[in-house]
This record gives structure tokens, sequence and C-alpha cells, in this order.
């Protein structure tokens, strides 16, 4: 390090020593200043100019060591020169000694921040470069962090000087008259009834509600500035339009027409989105005539000599398109025409904040709206694998047109649908290879969750392939072959069809996103604040297109969002509540979680207990010849409150209901312990869970006082 930065460090450590050994900042409290008001007061009658001067510098000196007091001392301003003088000396000395302290930092320590964290700053620097003034005014203005803090990372940051200063000075201004006016009524406190003088409260709610006005200021001149080059209709026809027909839009177009707005719905493909057509329903509907399958296999647990089991792949896919055909009314236009909503069958594109262009056979129009909800759903992800645009792969969008089994198939990931579709085919007959790069299947949930569910596929027959890359796709005489590596080895899987399930991207292209400059998160989902606004304050987005989760259920909450925020912001929003979610993957055993599971709990540093409960020993599921499972409960640390469950076994999904009730309203496992569950039924493992948790907590003294008690009566 440079000497002069060595100096620079030294003197400034000295000078912050020197405060606190000194224990200087006694003077810099309320009770020191109201001792000595009157002293004070008199040398400022006598001289204002070196009173105004040395309080100045003082000021200067506490805000640029970045030393506690600014606050207090901006209050003082106020009771010793009154709110005019008060604020012009308080505004020029705040920006003064902020400004030294961005300049300290930045001559000691950015270079070395930038040079060691350079890659990684990258995002946040090219955005100071073109917002840096605008982030700044909004710290200043909302003080969500401390007044010093801002300065130092400032001064890390390539924002300019002069653009620190005048932002700095502007931005606090309203701050500090707030601050300021509180300063002149403390001046006026004589008594303890002082203390409720009318001036004094009003300072006191101003300063309160200070930083919502200022969250308030800083929203409508973010919200000009990405509407300043659009040109806004003077009506509009319409409150609300909706892009995408899926869980997220029928739910968000039905709220919005059941409290009477005019509501347009536009659908480019089929009304119901994946997960009508080509997820939830048909997964479900193929799981339950292969589990059918594997029942009859076990007809001998069953005592059941033999079944035999006659069918036609064909005829179980007709069925699924049945079961689609007979949900379809729930989501069709008639139904939405019904409650009220305007459904058009067209693609829709953003041509503005306020206007959507919708193109149908007819030709394209575009309609007018005081809001927009972005629910465009998602799309499997085929990742770009050398040849696999030979092979012909299917998704999870392609593979409900299949009508003959496929022999040998391989499903490629180990996700929720992968392993769906793994276990369902092989139970239908293919012969299944999963294929998995990560260690193990279902990554999300804690190992003994995916050892149990493994050991399962392999039980059934199937070939689990973890720690497996697949490297490229090859075509050998006619034959199909994955190559993959493992273990550093090249692995040869021959196959007919190959089965993609490697996650799911949001549609975020292609219908206005890109012209708006509506920006796109990490995981490629559409940026939106906790009230799921986009960057357009009237625009939303909901769903999949939204993330972070991906499940109807979740849509179908944020829609509610998304809908009721869309049509009564500004007046009143509500921030999307994700505290409880729970989720199921339809394998055989199911498995459900809400909230933590361990291996969370222990990547967020979170304390937790488990508790656990077998349910291979539940009398019902002895009975039913589904004697497996667990229940998996983490709870807060002496305490029943619950932090997560995960439950693998028969009807996982819908035994979790209770826990999911008992997280979103605060029950914990007493109260779990203490609810009458029928007998026999697979709901009471949840009690016994509750069960197991009580006795490892049982109250050990008072049961030994107990135990005496009952021996003296016995005589
Ligand atoms: C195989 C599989 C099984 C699944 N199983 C489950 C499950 O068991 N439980 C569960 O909760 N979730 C499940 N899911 C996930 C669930 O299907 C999705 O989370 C859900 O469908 C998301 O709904 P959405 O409204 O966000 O999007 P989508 O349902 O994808 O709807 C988006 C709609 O927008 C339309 N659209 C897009 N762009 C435009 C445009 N420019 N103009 C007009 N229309 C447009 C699309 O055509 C589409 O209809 C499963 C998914 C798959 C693939």
């Amino acid at each position: 390090m440079k000497s002069n930065k060595i100096t620079v460090i030294l003197v400034i450590a000295v000078l912050v020593a020197l405060f606190f050994a000194l224990d200087l900042g006694r003077f810099l409290s309320l009770d020191y200043f109201k001792t000595q008001q009157a002293a004070i007061e008199a040398y400022r009658s006598s001289h204002p100019w070196m009173t105004a001067g040395l309080f100045f510098l003082i000021y200067v000196a506490v805000t640029g060591l970045s030393l506690p007091g600014a606050a207090i001392m901006t209050l003082v301003a106020g009771a010793i020169f009154g709110l005019l003088w008060g604020t012009i000396i308080v505004s020029f000395a705040s920006t003064l000694g902020a400004t030294l302290a961005f300049l300290a930092a930045r001559f000691v320590l950015r270079d070395w921040v930038q040079s060691r964290f350079g890659g990684r700053l990258t995002a946040i620097n090219s955005g100071i470069k073109k917002e840096g003034g605008f982030y700044l005014f909004t710290l200043r203005l909302i003080p969500i962090f401390p007044f010093f803090m801002i300065n130092l990372a400032m001064g890390l940051t390539p924002i300019r000087l002069w653009t620190f200063f005048w932002v700095s000075q502007v931005g606090m201004l309203a701050g500090t008259l707030v601050y300021v006016n509180a300063g002149t009524q403390l001046a006026q406190i004589e008594s303890l009834q002082g203390i409720l003088s009318p001036g004094l409260l009003f300072s006191f709610v101003l300063l309160g509600i200070f930083p919502w006005v200022a969250k308030k200021i800083v929203a409508v001149v973010k919200a000009r500035k990405v509407y300043a080059k659009w040109p806004k209709p003077t009506r509009f026809d319409r409150n609300l339009i909706v892009i995408g027909a899926g869980s997220a839009g029928l739910v968000t177009a039905y709220i919005a027409a059941a409290i009477k707005a005019k509501v347009t719905l536009i659908e480019k493909h089929k009304m119901g989105g994946d997960c009508l057509n080509t997820g939830c329903v048909p997964s479900k509907a193929l799981i339950r005539s292969a589990k059918l399958l594997s029942h009859m296999q076990r007809s001998q647990e069953f005592g059941i000599r033999k079944t035999e089991a006659d069918f036609d792949f064909a005829d179980i896919m007709a069925r699924v398109h049945r079961v689609i055909r007979d949900i379809e009314p729930h989501d069709s236009i008639e139904r939405y025409t019904d409650l009220g909503v305007e459904v058009i069958k067209g693609c829709a594109k953003i041509a503005s904040p306020w206007a959507v262009e919708v193109t149908t056979p007819e030709g394209t129009k575009t309609l007018t709206t005081r809001a927009i909800v972005i629910a465009a759903g998602a799309r499997p992800f085929v990742p770009p694998i050398p040849g696999i645009d030979e092979i012909d792969c299917l998704t999870s969008d392609t593979v409900w047109s299949l009508r003959e089994l496929p022999r040998r198939l391989i499903v490629l990931g180990g996700g929720p649908i992968g392993s769906e579709l793994t276990q369902t085919f092989a139970r239908l007959g293919s012969q299944v290879t999963q294929v998995e790069m990560a260690p193990r299947i279902m990554m999300r949930e804690d190992p003994e969750v995916s050892e149990h569910v493994t050991q399962r596929f392999v039980d059934e027959g199937i070939s689990v392939l973890t720690n497996h890359l697949a490297k490229q796709f090859v075509v050998e005489n006619g034959e199909k072959i994955l190559i993959a590596e493992h273990d550093g080895q090249d692995i040869r899987i021959p196959f007919d069809h190959v089965l993609v399930a490697v996650g799911r991207v949001a549609n975020t292209t292609g219908y206005g996103l890109e012209e708006l400059g509506i920006p796109t998160t990490q995981t490629r989902t559409i940026e939106t604040n906790e009230y799921l606004q986009t960057l357009y304050p009237n625009i939303y987005a909901a769903g999949d297109v939204a993330g972070p989760y991906q499940f109807t259920h979740t849509a179908a909450h944020q829609a509610w969002y998304a809908s009721v925020n869309a049509l009564f912001s500004p007046f009143k929003a509500f921030k999307a509540n994700y505290a409880v979610i729970p989720w199921a993957t339809f394998v055989d055993p199911e498995v459900a979680r809400v909230g933590l599971n361990e291996q969370e709990a222990k990547e967020k540093g979170i304390a937790y207990e488990v508790t656990v409960y077998g349910i291979d020993d539940l009398d019902r599921a002895i009975a039913d010849g589904e004697a497996h499972g667990f229940v998996k409960v983490l709870t807060v640390p002496g305490k029943d409150r619950i932090l997560g469950v995960t439950i693998v076994g028969e009807h996982a999904g819908d035994l979790l209901a209770e826990y999911v009730l008992a997280m979103r309203y605060g029950i914990g496992l007493n109260k779990i312990l203490g609810t009458i569950h029928i007998y026999p039924t697979l709901a009471e493992a949840n009690k016994f869970a509750a069960g197991v948790w009580k006795k490892a907590h049982a109250p050990e003294k008072l049961l030994a006082w107990l135990e005496r008690f009952h021996t003296k009566r016995r005589g």
C-alpha cells in the first residue's frame, strides 16, 4: 500500500480512537444539550457567526469521520438556529462531511475492492454508471441504510464525485428539514408537559411518516422516468388485459371479473395452458393407469393369486386425453365469458405500457388498458447437447402425442417431472434409464428422501444413473445412443426414445418485453418486485413466467396478488406472501413438502430439531400394504413451532394439508396432537409424528415427581 494511503488511514484511525478514548460522544447527546441549552443560547446571541461556524465544523468532522451523533446534531441545529438556518447549516455540513467520507473510502479502498471483486461487481458498476444518481437519490431519501454506510459504499463505486455531491445535497434536504423542524420543538421543552405539546407531537409524526412519504415520492419519480417515452392514452378501453390463459392467467381474469373490472384474457394456444394440456392433468392421469398396473403386479401381496393386464398403450393415452377433455370445461372460453371475462383467441404483444396488440386470424388490433398481467408461462428447456437435434427428443410438451409405448426410454433429468414420468413409463412396461448429472435424483429434497424414491425405482426395475453427464447423442447403424460421462469414463446407453426433463424456461421473448426493456432475472424469469410489478408499475407478472416457483397452486396464489394489485394500486397493494408454500412430487411413494427441510435449514443457518415418525408402523398403512415412508418435521429447538415438514408415503400430498394449515396459522405440534384423527387413516401419521415430538420433550422432572406422588398414595 502506498505511503500516502497509510497516512490517511492513520490520521482517520487516530481521530476516531481519540473520539472514543476521550468519550467525546457524551457531548453529542440530547441530555448534554439540555443541560447546556441556556449557555449555548447566550453564546449564540452574542456570537452568531462564530456559533454557526463552529457547529458547521463539528458537524463536518462527525460525518466526515463517520462518527455517531449526526442525527442528534441535526435536532440540536433546529433547537439552536431555528428551521431556516438550521436546515441551511446542516444541509451543507452533512453534504460536505459525506463527501469527505466518500473521498476517503474511494482513496483508500476503491482500487483494492475493484481489483479484488471487479468481476462480481460488473453489474453493480454498470448500474451505477447508468443509474447511480437516481440510486443514490433513493438511498438518501429513504434511509434504509445508515448515512455513513452510504457514504463509504458509494466511494467504492464508479459514481462521479460531483454527482455524489449534488445528489446527496438534494436527496438529504427533505430529511434534514423534518429533523431540524423536530429540533426546533425540542428547544421549547421546559417541562414534562412540554413533551406532549402539539407542535412536538406533530414534528415527531412528521419524522415517523417521512420514510413512507419519501418512498411514495421515489416511486412517482421512478415511474415517471420509465414511462417518459410512452404516450399515455387519455382513456382506457379496459381495466386489465391478461396475457396467457394458463393457471395464472385464468385466476387473474376470474378475480378481476368477480370484482367487476373490465378484463380481457388473451390466449394464443389452448385455454388451460400447461397444467391442463401438457402438465399436471395428463401426467396425473397417466400416473393413475400406471399405478393400477403396479397394483396388479403386486396382487399376490393382497392374496390374489393372479391378475392379467391386457392393454394397449394407445388406449391409455386415449384415456389421458379424455380426462383432459372432461376437465376442459372448467377452463373454457364459454365458462370465462359467462363469468364476465372477454376472451380472445390470439397472440398478444405488448405495444406500450398501456396497449396490447392482438393478432387473430381476422387481423391485428390494438387494445388499451390501465394495467397488464403477463401470465405467459414456461416451456421445457432442451439443452444444447451435441446430436440432440438428430434424435427427435420428447419433452413434456410432446410426450402426450405418443401412441406407442417406447421400448427403451431414457429420461434425462432427476427433478419432479423427470422422476414422475420415469416411474410411470417403467410401470407401463418401458425399459427406463433415468440419467441425472447430480449425485442423486430429487436434489431439492433431503438425501433420505432421494434414497427412498431411488430404492423404489430400482426395485421396480428402473436403471437410475446419477453422476452421469449427458455429453452427446449419436446414431450408429440406425441405433440411437446416448454417451454420458461418469467418473471420467464414457458410458454408452442405447435407446429408442429420449424424454428431456431438465428444467423449464420462462417465456420472455417475442411479445414485447424486449422493446419495453422489461428486465429478466438470472434464472430467466421476469423481474418483479414483491407486489409482482415489473419495471413498469402497471405491468405485472404471475405464474411460471415470474417464478420463483413453478406450480399450478403458486401460479394461482400469485394471480390473486397480481389481479388485486393491478386493479387497486396505488390505493392499496399487497406483497405476495411466500411464507408457506407446499408442493408434491407424484412418484410412488409420494413426496410432499412444506417449509424448510434439513438441507435448507443447514444452508440458511437456521437452528432446528428433527422429529421423524415411520409410516411403516401405522395401522392403516399396514392394512393397505403401503407400510413405508415417514413424516419428518422440523421445529424450533425446544418449541413446537413447525419450520417445515416432509412426508414420504402413500397420499403424502393429501396428508401434508394439515401441516400446511398449521404452518399458515401458527398452529404447533401440541395442538395437532390434541386433535382427534379418525382411526384408521393415513392422516393419523401426522398426529403420531406430533406424539414422537411430545415424547422427546416430556417434562422429566414433573414425571419423576408424579411417580413419587403415586408411590406415596399406594401407601
Ligand atoms: C409434466 C408436468 C407436470 C406438472 N405437474 C404439476 C403438478 O402436479 N402440480 C403442480 O402444481 N404443477 C405441476 N406442473 C407445473 C404447472 O403445470 C405449471 O406451474 C403451471 O401450468 C403454470 O401456469 P402458468 O399460468 O404460469 O403458465 P402456463 O400454464 O404455461 O400458461 C401460459 C399460457 O400463456 C400463453 N401465452 C404465452 N405467450 C402468449 C402470448 N404472447 N399471447 C397469448 N398467449 C400467450 C400460452 O399459450 C399458455 O397457454 C407440471 C408441469 C409439467 C410440465
